[in-house]
């Protein structure tokens, strides 16, 4: 039996239009699936779609996904702050859900002044019923853990588990394993047999089958550095045989692997997608 193939993405630049620019700058550097952003991601502003743009998104022939602005964050103490997040990741799901997405991934978020059990009270209270509000045609909610700076509410792939927990593992839930985010929080990726030892744990603390996005990326930093820098696939401290690992992984099979490297141009990008097919796709 053979597993599904990984489809091998980028996040892309949508300038001139979701799918005119986005599909083009896919073509362009080889990509199998794409991520894009509804709206400015350092920005609040929940701009709409243009529908002939959708459609042509929808009804492309590769997987999309949608990333939730940066600003987002599910455990601030600032009412201001949760509220616009709220509204912006309902924003990502609607808008996600007429492109045809498969998910929408949102940061884990950080307790900032508070304690974690505040902040995750916060979680269930206000994301159990967005969840709820997801149709079944529509994208999952996919939680993202980060570097391990500043209180963040989810870092290791342990982290996840509570937050499967006060979200009563809902159908809707999935997770993004981003591998930078996961170096920098102390998974040492770059280890022999690091790979397969952090996925494991990672379907260990949410199940089977709930790993729906990996964001590929090497690290500029050390591991357990608890910094977030990307760096191109090979040219980091990641370097190229974990992600071979991560492709032969069962809980990986099928699941896109995206981009969110370094550079401008199409070249640096276009090298990225080309290294990971190769280790992809060498036995
Ligand atoms: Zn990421």
């Amino acid at each position: 039996m053979t597993s599904p193939i990984s489809p091998v993405g980028a996040h892309v630049p949508v300038a001139g239009g979701l799918a005119t620019g986005g599909l083009k700058y896919a073509a362009e550097i080889g990509a199998e699936a794409v991520q894009v952003f509804v709206s400015n991601p350092r920005g609040w502003a929940l701009p709409e779609g243009r529908p002939a743009e959708d459609a042509k998104l929808r009804d492309g022939a590769i997987p999309v996904y949608v990333h939730a602005p940066y600003l987002v964050n599910l455990g601030s103490p600032t009412p201001e702050t949760l509220d616009k997040s709220l509204a912006a990741v309902r924003h990502s799901l609607t808008r996600g859900r007429a492109i045809g997405a498969r998910g929408v991934v949102v940061h884990t978020g950080s307790a900032v002044t508070r304690t974690y059990d505040e902040a995750m009270a916060q979680v269930r209270e206000h994301v159990l019923p967005l969840l709820d509000e997801i149709p079944e045609d529509g994208p999952d909610l996919l939680l993202e853990p980060m570097a391990g700076q500043n209180n963040m509410l989810c870092a290791k792939v342990q982290d996840l588990a509570p937050f499967f927990e006060r979200l009563d593992h809902h159908p809707k839930l999935g997770v993004c394993f981003d591998t930078c985010h996961a170096f920098a929080a102390g998974h040492d990726l770059a280890a022999p047999g690091g790979a397969k030892d952090t996925l494991d744990a990672l379907v260990a603390a949410v199940g089977e089958g709930r790993l729906k996005l990996v964001h590929a990326n090497d690290s500029k930093d050390a591991c357990a550095s608890a910094k977030d820098r990307h760096e191109n696939i090979g040219a980091g401290q990641i370097g190229e045989p974990p992600f071979a690992d991560l492709f032969r992984h069962p809980a990986t099979a099928g699941v896109p692997f995206i981009i969110e490297t370094p550079g401008r141009a199409p070249a640096p990008h276009a090298e990225d997608i080309k290294t990971l097919k190769r280790l992809r796709d060498t036995p």
